[in-house]
């Protein structure tokens, strides 16, 4: 059995969705996590694109084992030599380098011709080769590239020391019977193609990256670039969970696996969901709230019987468990500390006395405390942000015939603010509160509720994105109360624009 490599680029690519921008403590949760889920190469950012990107190329080379660090880097001198500085530290590294070879690119983007794309090509996967063994290259728009040509430039950067070389289908426009003759061609046409791995990179504008991706490893690749949730760049990359599962489940057919541990599946998709505030719908192939559950009459019955009978993958087998009562009022912190180790959550001890009073005072209010809402209260620890304001108090009144309004006590540096505002309905008042006292200006994107498990007294959880000129940001807020979520996750969005303005 063959072992695909699993490249993720949930902090490159996945970043690049509108709403997605992740600060460098959020990004390396990311990174640990990726760790812990197997994959073999993770994408850590664009070194050159910004200080952040750099920074947090550099924390997780830094601080993140197990798996190949790698920067992307355009095919350009200052960018490689960036990659590599923030790299350097990592114990595995790779550079990956991508130039375009479309006719369209060149032509109209570039204005150069194929043999000076082919030239910046080798020369830069050279210099990419003086500092690290490890270098990975891709034709950009390589799918509307003139085969004959595509076959050219990947045997030229192979003879330069690319150990891996990419086929990205960089605007998603391929179907998986040709995407797969394509890579069949290059396996048959480029001499030197056994020198090097032969990468996908697919986006999903049609809906096929997935099964482009597949296509390919039936025609001989052996590294897929995918991200958690199949977040990316417009409608998205490759999904990491549905390419793992789909060579797991039928590895009869395919012949290959992965590295991958699928039981850290579900905990990998929800922590993207959180950090980046973009939600997974329910129907989603393995990871969506409905994934696993049978609704037909007939269905139940066969799985009663058998479980076999309609289920072709065990929820246990992404890390999916039965929802159980796990802590309640009574439970101490040693029992809260054991929950956590269990659900894979290392908290050092100033995290866990926050997480636990967190913990304490939702136990007040929810009798049982479910995994989920373990995962909620301290999954707020690792999004944290410099608190430039806090909330101190709230109350709120609102009815059928009376105006809504809301008092708000916000700490802004050392003052303790207080004012009412009245507003459309209470989460608006307290909005309008929130920005008068803070004077910021921010346009609300999008405002989500999601109860963490059922009942009444279940932990709400919302989401707020913010945005204030180019950039924008999700905040997160968690509490039995709704509204008080809400403020939470209010404040905790502009903690996050204030601390990206230092
Ligand atoms: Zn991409």
């Amino acid at each position: 059995m063959r072992t695909v490599k699993i490249f993720d680029t949930t902090l490159r690519d996945g970043e690049q969705s509108p709403g997605a921008a992740m600060n460098i403590g959020e990004k390396l949760q990311i990174a640990k996590q990726l760790a812990r889920l197997g994959v073999d190469i993770i994408e850590a950012g664009f070194a050159i694109s910004s200080p952040g990107d750099f920074e947090a190329i550099k924390t997780i080379s830094g601080e993140v084992e197990g798996t190949v660090i790698c920067s992307l880097a355009r095919a350009k001198e200052a960018d490689i030599k960036r990659s590599w500085e923030a790299i350097k530290d990592a114990p595995k590294k790779r550079i990956h380098t991508f130039h375009s070879t479309s006719e369209i690119h060149l032509k109209y983007q570039f204005r150069i011709d194929q043999a000076e794309a082919l030239r910046r090509s080798v020369e830069m996967v050279k210099l990419a080769k003086s500092f690290l063994e490890d270098v990975e290259f891709s034709p950009m728009d390589a799918t509307r590239t003139e085969i004959g040509y595509l076959c050219e430039v990947i045997e030229a950067v192979i003879d330069a020391g690319a150990t891996t070389v990419n086929i990205p289908d960089t605007v998603g426009y391929s179907i998986p019977t040709e995407f797969g003759a394509m890579i069949k061609t290059i396996r048959e046409k480029v001499k030197n193609i056994d020198k090097a791995v032969i990468a996908v990179h697919c986006h999903n504008d049609l809906g096929l990256s997935t099964s482009n991706s597949l296509s390919a490893v039936l025609n001989g690749a052996g590294q897929i670039e995918c991200t958690v949730n199949g977040i990316g760049e417009r409608a998205g990359n490759c999904s990491m969970e549905e390419v793992v599962m789909a060579l797991r489940t039928r590895s009869d057919l395919f012949n290959a696996d992965t590295n991958i541990i699928t039981e850290e599946i579900m905990r990998s998709s929800k922590l993207v969901t959180k950090i980046t505030g973009m939600s997974v719908q329910p129907n989603k192939a393995i990871v969506g709230a409905n994934a696993f559950s049978h609704e037909s009459g007939i269905h139940q019955d066969g799985l009663l019987k058998d479980k076999s009978t309609y289920e072709i993958i065990r929820p246990e087998s992404i890390g999916l468990h039965k929802t159980k009562f796990v802590l309640g009022k009574l439970s101490g912190r040693h029992a809260f500390k054991t929950r956590l180790v269990e659900l894979g959550y290392e908290l050092s001890d100033e995290e866990l006395n926050s997480a636990f009073d967190r913990f304490k005072k939702v136990a007040d209010q929810k009798k049982e405390i479910f995994d989920q809402d373990l995962e909620a209260l301290v999954s707020e620890e690792f999004t944290t942000v410099p608190e430039t304001y806090s909330l101190v108090d709230l109350s709120i009144s609102s009815g059928f015939n009376s105006e809504p309004t809301a008092v708000l006590k916000i700490r802004v540096g050392e003052e303790l603010i207080e004012k009412t505002e009245h507003g459309d309905g209470p989460i608006d008042a307290i909005f309008r509160a929130i920005t008068s006292i803070t004077e910021t200006k921010s346009k609300l994107l999008k405002y989500e509720v999601k109860a963490i498990t059922g009942g009444t007294d279940a932990l709400g959880e919302v989401v707020c994105s913010l945005e204030e000129g180019d950039r924008a940001v999700s905040g997160h807020g968690a509490d039995t109360d709704i509204i008080i979520a809400s403020a939470k996750a209010y404040i905790n969005a502009l903690n996050k624009l204030a601390a990206r303005k230092r």
